[in-house]
């Protein structure tokens, strides 16, 4: 690999320090990316030497070997002139920045003529909506092309895409039994211990849906409904999810019958006590931010046609689980005189740790007409990089399979945008559910 650089635009932010740097660092120590320079701009008055004590604090000591920081406004043309006149070979600008900040430097990079081989490195909101992602698209599109755009989704980290893609495509087992034929539902759930953890400047803004269902669990549910691809390159991989995605639309025309919305209460979780959202500092409980959103979708596709996928993601849930479940239809017959096959068959997808299990019902100890319910489990290999260290390893490598292309994102949107409406309307309630519990009882998942 020849020379190149990063840019990182927003290089004193919190997205920096805490996973950008430290995901580089990780890449590096694996020796994949020689002759790498380092660029870090923000407007804070900092010098070059202050700048390399952030990077040695985040990504080790040594690993990067030129750096330097670049004091600018990176929404001024002049000011990106500079920082990419630094730049050593291809450069990979990474707009660590708020949103509105992205949309404005993209706007200014126009000004300029971007060197052969610029990628750029997008963060998730991607827009607001189907429109604002639009936009951006179309801005983007007038300064480098599409393979050199990576809009990133760390949370499809390249041992998780590829773990589902080999349990579904590199098995006989389970593949033929994925279809309404024989799938009952299908759920991807993640919850976390976690409450706003000081982010209320964006969280509040977002909310869980925009934040989780509508980027990271919509991308889930396209792995596991997906036709298999012929190979794995970024363009057929791409297409497979987009076909996938083209065909998702909502359960139901109503948004009250097929959306959930809630926000947490005070409560207490793993022994902290924490405050309801709408008491944390910097919300404003008027803008009626959910921390829990779940969406009914259906795949309306011969394989899907009729089984619901029931989308969930909650803010300080006790007890709880981040995994995708597919569950089976019953037996067509049970022999009269087997009893005890009250629990469905389920293939569990668990993600962090990334794990499998299969529950079914077989003949237990004891008395063999009763059946009980047993769990076949396997883990996962973990990755060797962490997310942001695959995220760069595919910018590096310009390979942009797991970045999400520029159609799926403003699709994305389009398919939440009938919930988004109605809740904004209030068509919808906003539930409540204490912090450390299961979340709201109204809840459209099948299973607890
Ligand atoms: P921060 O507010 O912590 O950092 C923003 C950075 O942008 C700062 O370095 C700020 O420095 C810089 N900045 C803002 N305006 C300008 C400007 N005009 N010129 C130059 N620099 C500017 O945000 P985060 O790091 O939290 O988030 C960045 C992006 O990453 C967002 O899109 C966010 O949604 C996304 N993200 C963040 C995650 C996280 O955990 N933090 C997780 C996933 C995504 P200064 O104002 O001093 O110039």
């Amino acid at each position: 690999m020849t020379d190149q650089t990063l840019i990182i635009l927003g290089a004193s932010g919190d997205l920096t320090a805490r996973l950008l740097l430290p995901g580089l660092g990780a890449l590096l120590a694996t020796g994949q990316v020689p002759g790498l320079t380092l660029i870090g701009a923000a407007r804070d008055d900092w010098d070059d030497e202050q700048w390399r004590r952030r990077v040695a604090e985040s990504c080790g000591e040594g690993v990067v070997s030129r750096t330097s920081y670049q004091r600018a406004d990176v929404t001024d043309a002049e000011d990106l002139r500079r920082i990419l006149g630094a730049a050593r070979g291809p450069a990979a600008i990474f707009f660590a920045l708020p949103p509105a900040v992205t949309a404005r430097a993209c706007d200014a990079l126009l000004k300029l003529d971007l060197p052969e081989g610029t990628r750029l490195v997008l963060e998730k909101p991607f827009g607001i909506d189907g429109d604002a992602a639009a936009a951006l698209n179309a801005v983007l599109a007038r300064l480098v092309p599409e393979e050199r755009i990576h809009r990133v989704d760390h949370f499809l980290g390249k041992s998780t895409v590829l773990n589902i893609l080999g349990l579904r495509f590199a098995n006989r087992i389970f593949e033929p039994l994925l279809s309404a034929e024989h799938v009952a539902s299908v759920e991807v759930v993640f919850d976390e211990a976690l409450a706003l953890e000081n982010r209320a400047g964006y969280y509040d803004h977002a909310g869980a849906m925009a934040d989780m269902i509508q980027s990271h669990l919509l991308q889930i549910l396209a792995l596991l409904a997906m036709e298999a691809p012929g190979t794995l390159d970024a363009a057929e991989f791409r297409d497979r999810k987009a076909d996938v995605l083209r065909a998702t639309r909502l359960w139901d025309p109503s948004p009250a019958a097929c959306s959930r919305r809630a926000r947490y209460t005070a409560g207490t979780l793993d022994g902290r006590n924490l405050p309801a959202y709408a008491d944390e500092p910097g919300v404003d409980p008027s803008r009626g931010t959910e921390t829990l959103a779940e969406l009914v979708f259906t795949v309306d596709t011969w394989r899907w046609a009729g089984v619901p996928f029931r989308l969930r993601s909650g803010k300080a849930i006790g007890n709880s689980r981040k995994e995708a479940v597919i569950t089976f239809k019953r037996p067509p017959r049970i022999p009269d005189g087997l009893t005890g096959c009250d629990q469905p068959d389920r293939l569990r997808i668990g993600f962090g740790p990334d794990a499998l299990g299969l529950d079914f019902n077989i003949n237990g100890p004891g008395d063999p007409f009763q059946l009980d319910p047993v769990t076949l489990s396997a883990a996962f290999g973990p990755g060797d990089l962490p997310p942001y260290g695959e995220v760069l390893r595919g910018v590096f490598e310009n390979d942009p399979t797991l970045s999400v292309r520029g159609d799926t994102a403003e699709h994305c949107w389009r398919i939440v945008a009938p919930v988004a409406k109605a809740w904004r309307a209030g068509e919808v309630p906003l539930l409540e559910y204490a912090a450390g519990s299961a979340g709201p009882k109204d809840s459209l998942l099948a299973q607890p």
